[in-house]
């Protein structure tokens, strides 16, 4: 796939997209950026998940995360609890009516037709470009763990390397604010 093609397939389809979270943040009386974050959090794994992220993930200030993380609050959609051995994190979790309105606006069904081969090559493709992207930029990766020079895996899930504690499958498929590319990779 040339690079061009593969750069403007990416900004056809990020476009789409962003369409179809415009029409359901409209249909949920949602402002675009609360959409944005709750995608965000039902995604995000346990160090991720924080007021904090959020402003590192899109680039916002605290204000705008704080004034969005208040209206998902009120509307029920995110609950916030504190870290259990860190009283200054906040956590952020998706309620399952917040759950239902990601299901609608992340069109996973959109995909599943693809064969799984080719849908990996795809996305191997377009993490390439985006860590390019992220790299020329010195923006934070906010990747999975089966790409980060952290992940120790194991027989089930794995290790951090970087907070030493156990990750389950589902953990190492979410996406991480620690996230760092193999220097070499
Ligand atoms: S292995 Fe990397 S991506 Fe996974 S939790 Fe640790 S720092 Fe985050």
């Amino acid at each position: 796939m040339s690079a061009t093609r593969l750069h403007l397939l990416t900004e056809r389809l990020s476009s789409l997209m962003r369409s179809q979270l415009r029409r359901v943040a409209s249909a949920h009386d949602l402002k675009l950026v609360q959409l944005e974050a709750l995608v965000y959090l039902s995604v995000a794994n346990r160090y991720s998940d924080s007021p904090l992220a959020l402003t590192e993930y899109f680039g916002v200030t605290k204000g705008t995360v704080s004034q969005t993380l208040k209206a998902l609050e009120r509307r029920g959609l995110v609950e916030k609890h504190q870290d259990p051995t860190d009283r200054r994190v906040q956590h952020c979790a998706v309620t399952p009516a917040g759950a239902a309105i990601v299901d609608e606006a992340y069109p996973a069904g959109c995909f599943r037709a693809i064969k799984t081969a080719s849908t990996e090559d795809h996305a191997d493709a377009l993490e390439q470009q985006l860590r390019a992207l992220q790299r020329a930029n010195g923006f934070k990766t906010f990747g999975q763990c089966r790409t980060c020079r952290h992940f120790q895996p194991r027989s089930k899930g794995g290790r951090c390397g970087l907070t030493n504690e156990a990750l389950s499958n589902s953990d190492a498929t979410k996406l991480c604010r620690e996230h760092e590319f193999p220097a070499t990779g």
